[in-house]
């Protein structure tokens, strides 16, 4: 698909807000600030389509972006606000839990971190998710320009090392939104998943 093309189709709070589950979509998680937004936005050459802003009841919901009638990137909540009552942050984890467990369409999570904090309780927690559903995770390590080139590849090479034994469903990258690298290694990744 051109991912150029993609267009906000709906926001979900719960699962049966969803759009239907046809078709093949294709997940964004991330701790708040590792870099979704921007990474959504540079991929689809659209600024304004996973906001940057970070009010607390827009990023809470599912984002659903349309890429064709059957392909759909799905943009997943931060939990980052420490000002959200602790009732409200474990609706958020159960229904992403849910949503992650039982939403047929769904192929695969890109999993984004930064590439100088990687594997927190969070990410863990959606790896875990991930591989209990048998659902490949492709990891970016984000913000790669914030590194040197060695500091980055030993970043990288550490973070496939501590996940040795799920190579099969999951792979790492290094990304950068800001210098536009490791692009068509993610768009290849999701050309695949979103398609056969
Ligand atoms: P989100 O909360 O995961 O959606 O994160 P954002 O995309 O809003 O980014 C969080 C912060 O990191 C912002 O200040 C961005 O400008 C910065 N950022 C995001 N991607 C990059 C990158 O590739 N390189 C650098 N240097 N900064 C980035």
């Amino acid at each position: 698909p051109d991912y150029r093309q993609a267009q906000f189709l709906t926001s979900a709070a719960k699962l049966h807000q969803c759009p239907e589950d046809e078709g093949w979509e294709v997940a964004f998680a991330g701790r708040s600030n590792a870099g979704k937004s921007s990474a959504i936005n540079s991929l689809t050459n659209n600024k304004k389509l996973a906001k940057t802003s970070k009010t607390p009841g827009r990023t809470q919901l599912i984002n659903f972006f349309e890429l064709t009638p059957d392909q759909r990137l799905v943009d997943l909540p931060g939990y980052g606000f420490a000002k959200v009552p602790v009732a409200v942050k474990k609706e958020w984890t159960k229904q992403l839990e849910n949503y992650l467990a039982k939403r047929q369409s769904l192929r695969g999570m890109i999993l984004l971190m930064d590439v100088r904090h990687p594997l927190q309780p969070f990410d863990q927690q959606m790896l875990d998710w991930a591989l209990a559903a048998q659902m490949p995770v492709h990891i970016l390590l984000t913000k790669a320009d914030k590194l040197k080139k060695g500091p980055a590849n030993n970043s990288l090479l550490s973070v496939r090392k501590q996940l040795k034994e799920h190579e099969e469903l999951v792979s790492v990258q290094l990304f950068s939104a800001l210098k536009h690298t490791g692009h068509e290694e993610l768009r290849a990744v999701l050309d695949h998943w979103l398609t056969d």
